[in-house]
């Protein structure tokens, strides 16, 4: 018999939803619960501008860590929480730790800014505007201290009512960063349409553009564009020196990726930030090192 046919299968998929395996199920519950037990974490990439080297920015990125299965990146859980309303609440958590933690880089005399990813989903969540500006309230921060970055993919499903959410949102002071440019169909309706801050180029023109002819044309023109939009440039996954070059010279305003740091807990990237420079010498050996 044909297997769509088979009443066995109804009961596995929902009207308009992906199918929810039962190890989903599982997870899910797992990750409802890391919420509570502490077991979330954010790691923070610093960026940095191009022509000196100067941090002017971390970008949040969520850290799951398991308690048998060690330190989980959000690729492995971030789908799935997406398929459900659990992406709101881990939305609410990251936007909290991520001021939170603004805050005290801040009263540590570190005026860092601080980048946090938002899921595609969260454009139809009316609260979004009110809840970002009640945690900037509950930490006394200033609302250009943050940049949420957005995929363009992220405006594909119901692009009026994200678009009235992103205007809402920059209108509040928020500043918005278009991530994973040049990945979408739609690039340049969405840049025509929507006012961006800043635009970030997609790791993989980054890494193509390494003695690729037309990858470092694309990258040029993206940064041109940027440029004559009144955008900040960001460069993502610069991976080595060589790349490094390359995005500084064809124009790109700031650099991220592991040639300038991995992300990190941010006790360990604070002081790199109280140097302000990723050029900055090391600390020397302290007085329990081996040698
Ligand atoms: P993204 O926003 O494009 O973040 C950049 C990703 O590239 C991060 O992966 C980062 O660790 C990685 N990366 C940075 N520098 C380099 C490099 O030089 N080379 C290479 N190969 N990779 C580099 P990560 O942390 O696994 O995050 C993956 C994606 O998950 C992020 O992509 C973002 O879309 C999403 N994400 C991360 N944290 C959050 C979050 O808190 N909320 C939401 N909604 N999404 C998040
Ligand atoms: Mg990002
Ligand atoms: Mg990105
Ligand atoms: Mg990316």
């Amino acid at each position: 018999a044909d297997a769509r046919r088979s009443g066995e299968r109804v009961g596995v998929w929902t009207t308009g939803m992906a199918a929810v395996r039962p190890w989903e199920l599982a997870l899910h519950a797992e990750l409802r619960s890391a919420i509570d037990q502490g077991e979330l974490e954010l790691y923070y990439q610093p960026m940095a501008q191009a022509a000196t080297g100067q941090i002017v920015g971390v970008e949040a990125l969520m850290r799951w860590r398991h308690p048998s299965r060690g330190l989980l990146p959000p690729g492995s859980f971030l789908p799935m929480a997406e398929r459900s309303s659990l992406i709101v609440e881990l939305t609410w958590w990251e936007l909290d730790e991520a001021l939170h933690q603004c805050a005290r880089w801040r009263a540590e005399g570190i005026p860092v800014a601080v980048s946090a990813n938002l899921s595609p989903r969260l454009l139809v969540v009316d609260a979004l505007p009110k809840v970002v500006a009640g945690r900037l309230a509950a930490y006394d921060l200033p609302p250009d201290v943050l940049t949420l970055e957005i995929t363009e993919n992220a405006l594909v499903s119901q692009p009026a009512r994200a678009a009235a959410m992103l205007s809402e949102l920059r209108v509040s002071g928020v500043k918005l960063s278009m991530d994973d440019f040049g990945t979408g169909y739609n690039s340049m309706e969405i840049l025509k349409a929507l006012t961006f801050d800043e635009i970030k180029i997609d790791r993989s023109f980054v890494v193509d553009a390494q003695g690729s002819l037309p990858d470092m044309a694309i990258v040029r023109s993206v940064v041109d564009l940027g440029h004559r939009l009144g955008l900040r440039v960001v460069g993502e996954g610069i991976e080595d020196e060589s790349s490094e070059r390359i995005l500084t010279e064809l124009g790109c305003d700031v650099l991220q990726g592991y040639a300038v740091s991995v992300p990190l807990p941010a006790r360990e990237l604070t002081p790199l930030l109280a140097a302000g420079s990723r050029s900055a010498p090391a600390a020397g050996p302290g007085p329990d090192s081996p040698d």
